[in-house]
């Protein structure tokens, strides 16, 4: 194994936690995807880890200890990750989430969700990627209840996003459950899966009841997911809106599932900045606005990022919203943190009175590292006006 030494400074991050390697703090830049044992500058071991670009960072700490990293490696870590998550198993009304959650459960660079009898890889790196065997097969053993895999490739390198790698394949289409609400997905086709699990817990407040009863507005909606769970939730009626025009007929197939009808539901294809106009012109007022934006977004000439301008989205929605109701706002911006994400809000809400009801990080499945904010990038606050 390569032997890599940190500048000087870069050891106290790696000693208090962070795992994400910042390719600046190493001083021979010349490595790149391998296993390294990591020094200090006195030469004195600090772990094992493994280089490679990708999106953020230059690589991660894998073990403090002196480890082999091998198949036994991989299962042990496979099955405590199982472990760990016994009650979300146990769960009949619930059959998707995450099993595996990179750092947060010894490992960067890679994720698994579990979808029904199915799961996907996400592998973040090209060093990771090459250890795919060995991993895939590790995690195979350990969770023989997973019938089949697909991978994502979240790096720039292979020509394909998506495919299917091991044991059974799924179909097509079709249902997983959570909060006993039934919601489609599909594995294969693009990066995407029909619903994004790291909001599991913002969904189960409004199957609850936290929208019973009120007219709902949900803003980059995709797949309505938060629409249809404010549905079942007993919302009078809901309003989806996303630019993309397969949200439409995917965001259906959600309210079908569950047997709603669409009258009181609507699906508009449309850009989130003109529905506000559209809503002004017309006099529509909500009683719930979901703000879920990507971080960064172009239509057309226009840009749109959350750490700019989400500001502006809570201030057109104040104008439509009826007085006591509710804003949702979230932001999955993992360079955004928590308090410069309040500051948008803030400044959206100026000097209108308004109370911080609730927020929601990363629920239990996503693990995160405690001592890496960035890792728990997720931030859902509800305010009441
Ligand atoms: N809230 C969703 C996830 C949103 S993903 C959920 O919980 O499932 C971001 C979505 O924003 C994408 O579907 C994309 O098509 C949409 N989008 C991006 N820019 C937009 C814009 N200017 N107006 C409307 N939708 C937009």
């Amino acid at each position: 194994m390569k032997k890599i030494s940190l500048r000087q400074g870069a050891e106290r991050k790696l000693l208090n936690g962070i795992h994400l390697i910042d390719s600046k703090d190493i001083a021979d830049q010349s490595l790149d995807n391998a296993w390294v044992e990591i020094r200090n500058v006195k030469g004195e071991f600090l772990g094992i880890g493994y280089l490679s670009q990708q999106n953020k960072g230059g690589g991660w700490v894998v073990s403090r200890q002196p480890v082999k990293i091998d198949a036994q490696f991989y299962e042990t870590l496979f099955s405590q990750a199982w472990g760990k998550r016994q009650s979300y198993h146990d769960d009949q009304a619930t059959t998707a989430y995450r099993l595996f959650n990179q750092d947060g459960d010894g490992l960067g660079g890679l994720s698994i969700d579990l979808y029904g009898e199915y799961s996907v890889f996400s592998w973040y790196n090209e060093f990771i990627y090459s250890q795919r065997d060995l991993i895939i097969k590790a995690f195979h053993k350990a969770i023989p209840q997973v019938k089949g895999s697909y991978e994502k490739i979240r790096f720039k390198g292979p020509d394909h996003d998506s495919r299917h790698i091991f044991g059974q394949e799924a179909p097509e289409t079709f249902l997983i459950l959570e909060n006993g609400v039934s919601y489609q997905v599909f594995l294969n086709d693009g990066l995407m899966t029909g619903i994004f699990l790291d909001q599991h817990e913002v969904r189960a407040r409004l199957v609850d009841g936290l929208a019973s009863g009120k007219k709902v507005l949900n803003l980059f909606s995709y797949t309505a997911a938060f629409s249809v769970a404010a549905a079942m939730g007993g919302a009078a009626e809901t309003t989806s809106v996303d630019l993309a025009k397969r949200s439409r007929e995917l965001s259906q197939a959600h309210f079908e599932a569950n047997g709603l009808d669409l009258v009181n539901h609507r699906l508009v294809v449309m850009d989130v900045f003109s529905y506000f106009k559209y809503a002004k012109r017309h006099d529509l007022t909500f009683d719930v606005i979901i703000l879920d934006p990507p971080s960064f977004a172009r239509n057309n000439k226009k840009t749109f990022s959350v750490a700019k301008d989400y500001h502006k989205l809570v201030e057109e929605s104040l104008e439509i919203l009826q007085a006591g109701g509710l804003i949702i706002a979230s932001t999955n911006a993992s360079n955004l943190s928590l308090k410069k994400f309040k500051e948008q809000i803030e400044k959206g809400f100026g000097e209108r009175s308004h109370d911080y009801v609730a927020l929601h990080q990363l629920p239990y499945d996503f693990q995160t590292n405690k001592k890496d904010e960035s890792s728990n990038y997720l931030k859902v606050f509800t305010i009441r006006t």
